[in-house]
């Protein structure tokens, strides 16, 4: 099934959503029919972060966020309300993160962008993109005091903590996963058991080749 199915790229850069409806084995078709090897992390809410060099280990296991400036390798993310951030470089670096609350309460998304500076020396020109998630309204994390966690204001923050204005380019989806629940799995909404939303980002350059940033303008 293609329901959901966007691709929001260039020529340089690939990159779906699968929602409801969809599932892994549509991911894993995706990856065969672009030919790319699919990597995925097994998520713990954690701020660990792996950078991946080769296409020999396919499931990285205690990770919740990736980088790789390796072609051919799509980086799979799984969520049902915490919120999957993509990124692209036009070196060809892309990654991916995982930001839960808990992840995001160990500052996930600060951490991996503070190596794109530091170990790829990216400094400006990254494209970021926060998808689906639960918004701030629907996501009370405490019933007595009416306490709300905002994930996509907190990862901009941590965003903007790394890199100015001018050197990003972020893109927010507008859909919650709770008021959008027809088109992606909520955990919230539907409780234990729910399936997961996937989103997958893959670099098609060669290693010097120039190119603009990748736009993902859907959702
Ligand atoms: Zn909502």
């Amino acid at each position: 099934m293609q329901k959901n199915f966007q691709v929001f790229s260039d020529s340089d850069v690939i990159a779906a959503s699968f929602g409801r409806g969809e599932s892994l084995s549509d991911v894993s078709a995706f990856a065969r029919s672009s030919n790319h090897t699919l990597v995925r992390m097994e998520q713990e809410h954690t701020a660990n972060l792996a950078i991946i060099e080769t296409n020999s280990q396919t499931l990285i296991a205690n990770t919740d966020a990736l980088i790789t400036k390796q072609k051919n390798i799509l980086l799979a993310i799984k969520t049902a309300d915490c919120l999957p951030i993509l990124f692209s470089h036009p070196s060809g670096v892309i990654g991916v993160i995982h930001a839960g609350r808990a992840g995001t309460t160990q500052h996930i998304t600060e951490q991996t962008l503070q190596v794109l500076k530091s170990k790829f020396d990216i400094v400006e020109n990254l494209t970021v993109w926060f998808g689906p998630r639960i918004c701030a309204d629907c996501y009370q994390v405490d019933k007595k005091t009416d306490e709300h966690f905002d994930l996509v204001s907190e990862n901009l923050k941590q965003v903007q903590g790394v890199y100015g204005d001018s050197q990003t380019k972020i893109i927010v989806s507008e859909h919650c996963t709770a008021h959008h629940n027809t088109q992606w799995y909520s955990y919230r909404t539907e409780g234990k058991g729910v399936q997961m939303n996937w989103f997958v980002i893959g670099s098609l350059l060669v290693s010097d080749k120039k190119a603009e940033p990748c736009d993902p303008a859907f959702y």
